[in-house]
This record gives structure tokens, C-alpha cells and sequence, in this order.
């Protein structure tokens, strides 16, 4: 199962992680990092299918996807 680790103090809530996951499993959440901004995260991890989109989409480089096994990538980049 993919793992999906996003680093609290390079996030700046921008939200675009949560439109283009196409599995709609990331969400913001009521927590404030060190920057004051609400921060992203992964509500239904279960569901992640390793597509990286919310790793390329993050603006602040702040998401990191580790796959194990079966890994769906859409393109190269
Ligand atoms: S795209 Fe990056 S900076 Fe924006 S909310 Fe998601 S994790 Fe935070
Ligand atoms: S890797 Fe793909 S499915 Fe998993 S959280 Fe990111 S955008 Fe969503």
C-alpha cells in the first residue's frame, strides 16, 4: 500500500493537493503548523493508489509518496 507522508512546516494550505487527488482522500485538516496555516491530510489513507498527482501538484514540494508493490503512475515527468 502506498504511504503518503506530507511535512506539516512546508505546507501553506493551499489546498490544491485535496482537488487533485483523484481518489478525493486528502483533506485539510484544523491543525496549524508553525507558519499559521491549516494543514493537508490524508483522511483515508486505505484508499491512496500511489499516483503521485498530489506530490507533483504541491507547490512547496511538502508531499512525499513511498509505493510498495503495484504503483499506478499516470506519466512520466
Ligand atoms: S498542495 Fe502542498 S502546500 Fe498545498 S495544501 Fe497540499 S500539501 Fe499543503
Ligand atoms: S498518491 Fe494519488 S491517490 Fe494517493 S493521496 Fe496522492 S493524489 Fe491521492
Amino acid at each position: 500500500m502506498p504511504g503518503i507522508r506530507i511535512d506539516k512546516k512546508y505546507c501553506k494550505g493551499c489546498e490544491l493537493c485535496v482537488q487533485a487527488c483523484p481518489m478525493q482522500i486528502i483533506s485539510m485538516s484544523k491543525e496549524i503548523n508553525v507558519k499559521g496555516f491549516f494543514i493537508a491530510r490524508v483522511h483515508e489513507p486505505t484508499k491512496c493508489i500511489g499516483c503521485r498527482i498530489c506530490a507533483i501538484v504541491c507547490p512547496d514540494i511538502a508531499i512525499e509518496v513511498v509505493t510498495h508493490g503495484t504503483q499506478y503512475i499516470p506519466f512520466e515527468y
